[in-house]
């Protein structure tokens, strides 16, 4: 059984190139989260190492309270380790000042919720276009993040609902403008809280659908955080937290077989 204080990436299902060393996409050692409360400290994360490649896709189930979406804000960088270091990308996130931290945070990290947190009084390109303006606004490369934009919102078939509001669609389809949203910088982190959590079984299966296949096509490493087991084992990797530890789930035999 792996030693659930020690685990590694699994190599051979990131997209990094054969042979060239890059740093891990995330880097927990040895990270603990406590808090402390009126009624004494909380520890909830009581040393949780874990290494991701770029392009890796992970899953983290376990009771509720057991510290998942702690971790989450931990490698979202919207708290800071008790002990322990966190890397990202090779950097030590919660070294930078507070205002690299923004920058790096919406450069390199896309987020979505159980809930969707779009602005109601935003057009559903306005958006999903939010984050590429706090990051500056520019594009990478040849394609203009307008059109990065409006191509990932056709390919999430939201194609004729750019200039709508959130209120005039679906909790599917502002989920599945959520999942755009967060990758619209091409972050090297993707991280799901309970992303299909609000939805129902047939519209959660076709947002774990887009939210996989949109993975697929990039780097970024994914973390998604679930109470699902039928969306876990859409994941090549599963972990487990429980009272505060991490241990990898064995692979599921695939349903029906
Ligand atoms: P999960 O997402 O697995 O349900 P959480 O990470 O939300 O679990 O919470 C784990 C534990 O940490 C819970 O017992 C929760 O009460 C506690 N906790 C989370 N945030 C705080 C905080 N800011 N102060 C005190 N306790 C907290
Ligand atoms: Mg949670």
């Amino acid at each position: 059984m792996t030693s659930p204080d020690r685990l590694a990436p699994h190599r051979d299902r990131g997209s990094s190139e054969a042979g060239k060393r890059s740093p891990d996409a995330l880097h927990f050692d040895s990270v603990t989260k406590s808090y402390d409360t009126q009624a004494g400290v909380v520890e909830v994360l009581r040393g949780v190492s874990l290494a991701l490649v770029a392009g890796e896709a992970l899953a983290i189930t376990g009771p509720s309270g057991s510290g998942k979406s702690t971790l989450l804000h931990l490698a979202a960088t919207l708290e800071t380790p008790t002990s322990g270091s966190i890397r990202i990308g090779g950097e030590v996130a919660h070294e930078l000042a507070e205002r690299e931290l923004a920058a790096f945070r919406s450069r390199r990290i896309g987020l979505v919720f159980q809930d969707h947190y779009l602005l109601p009084q935003y057009t559903m390109l306005q958006n999903v276009l939010l984050p590429a303006v706090a990051a500056g606004g520019r594009g990478e490369g040849g394609e203009g993040v307008e059109e990065r934009a409006r191509r990932l919102l056709r390919a999430v078939g939201l194609g004729a609902r750019v200039d709508h509001r959130p209120a005039q669609l679906s909790g599917g389809e502002r989920q599945r403008a959520a999942i755009v949203r967060a990758l619209i910088n091409r972050p090297s982190l993707l991280l799901c809280d309970e992303p299909t959590g609000n939805l129902d079984a047939e519209t959660a299966a076709s947002v774990a659908d887009l939210l996989l296949d949109l993975h697929a096509e990039g780097d970024s490493a994914l973390i998604v955080v679930t109470h699902s087991l039928e969306l876990a084992d859409r994941l090549p990797r599963r972990v487990e937290l429980r009272a505060g530890l991490l241990t990898e789930a064995p692979p599921r035999p695939a349903a029906g077989g």
